[in-house]
């Protein structure tokens, strides 16, 4: 079979709820991989950020294949002998009393949603229903039909109401916003992301989260942070929060926790707040499995001793120095954090983000637009400076052959 065959047949039989790239992957290796007819590609989505410890890390794998052999699933009806280890480690590395381990990051958000609505109830004393958290435009948490009634965007929502209530939008980045609707004494909880990924890799102001988190404590409501995207070093420290000395009530962590081996999320928090959700009130069947467990503890093994945190702050200042030093009538802006970047498109000729994904492919770089004009660049994070400079020359190949 050829490419198009397997796009032929994916059309077919699955749903079409993505538009993929016209490419067919079938391995992967550090930053790079190869499609069915052998080709390699630097792959700077890295499964929108996922796996920041680059595709089929060595330690990764051999945690999963030795405890898929030894035990896979008990569900939480038993104890097993890998979650402690596991909640231990996070509790110690994030700071937080304790971990609940889920499978996907809207999971995660769900989790987050249904701690801080509990916290208002049982500690800050909310009326019954009455509890409201604040999100921001531009937000993306997920796909559940809880999370898209919190979304500002008709494609995450359009059809699919009606919508959960509860739930506050102001403007991103808007401090006074925020304060105004702090002062509802029902207000329980403030969602945010770091940096709006989905959005166009939107940075906030320098010491946006610093105030949004002393406002927070001011009004006594909580914290909230999705690093689901942002986190464990992909911005240039293990979380986004951590440039601003920022420690969220309720952290929100999924992707790289598994360096892209495995669906696993969690949600950390202290006694407080993680102690409101009681036996039966919450879980799910895989969540805190034993592969996860270990797949995870490894993971971020990984992202500490090779250092990627440093190594995306390093090398994502490369990439913004070079494409910005770079003079092309295509790029209209070019913003981002650590190896967490993206190119605004100038349109050309009626040629998009899009078609300018599809000349890439075409050089050897897997990139995907996020909304109509912009273009996300988030290579695994153990890419060398070499292997970056070589990437950003087949960038700019692909951006002068275009005009
Ligand atoms: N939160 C953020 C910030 C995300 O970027 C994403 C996915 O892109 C999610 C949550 C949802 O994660 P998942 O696709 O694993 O449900």
């Amino acid at each position: 079979m050829e490419t198009n065959d397997f796009i032929k047949r994916e059309n077919l039989y699955g749903a079409h709820n993505y538009h993929p790239l016209p490419v067919v992957l079938e391995r992967g290796e550090g930053v790079f991989v190869w499609d069915v007819e052998g080709r390699r590609y630097f792959d700077f989505l890295a499964a929108y950020s996922a796996v920041n410890q680059g595709h089929c890390h060595p330690k990764i794998v051999k945690a999963l294949t030795d405890q898929a052999g030894k035990l896979a699933l008990t569900s939480r009806a038993f104890y097993n002998s890998t979650l402690g280890e596991w909640e231990e480690l996070m509790a110690h590395q994030f700071g937080y009393d304790k971990m609940l381990p889920m499978n996907s990051g809207a999971e995660a958000d769900e989790t987050a949603l249904k701690l801080t609505r509990k916290w208002g109830y049982k500690v800050k004393g909310i009326p019954k229903n009455k509890a409201r958290i604040i999100v921001c435009n531009g937000n993306f948490h997920g796909r559940t039909i809880t999370i898209v009634s919190m979304s500002s965007d008709p494609d995450s929502y359009n059809d699919y109401g009606p919508f959960t209530p509860g739930f506050v939008n102001i403007p991103y980045n808007d401090i006074e916003a925020l304060e105004t609707e702090l002062m509802d004494p029902d207000t329980a909880g403030f969602l945010v992301e770091p940096i709006q990924a989905e959005a166009g890799v939107y940075v906030p102001e320098d010491g946006y989260l610093h105030k949004a988190a002393v406002l927070c404590k001011k009004y006594n409501v909580l914290f909230v942070a999705d690093e689901v995207q942002t986190g464990l070093c992909r911005t240039g420290k293990m979380l986004a929060c951590d440039h601003e000395n920022v420690r969220p009530d309720i952290l929100v962590l999924g992707k790289a926790i598994s360096g892209g081996m495995f669906p696993i999320s969690c949600v950390l928090a202290d006694d407080e707040i993680m102690l409101t959700i009681k036996p039966g009130e919450h879980g799910s069947t895989y969540g805190g499995n034993p592969i996860a467990a270990k797949v995870a503890i490894a993971a971020i093994d990984v992202l500490v001793e090779e250092k990627l945190a440093e190594n995306a702050t390093r090398i994502g200042q490369l990439f913004r120095d070079e494409m910005m030093a770079f003079e092309s009538p295509l790029i209209a802006e070019v913003r981002g954090k650590g190896l967490l970047n993206a190119i605004q498109i100038n349109p050309f000729e009626g040629k998009k983000a899009w078609d300018l994904c599809l000349a890439m492919k075409e050089n050897g770089i897997l990139a995907k637009p996020t909304h109509e004009h912009t273009i996300r660049f988030t290579p695994p994070l153990i890419i060398t400076e070499s292997q970056m400079r070589e990437a950003i020359g087949l960038i700019q190949k692909t951006m002068n052959e275009f005009v």
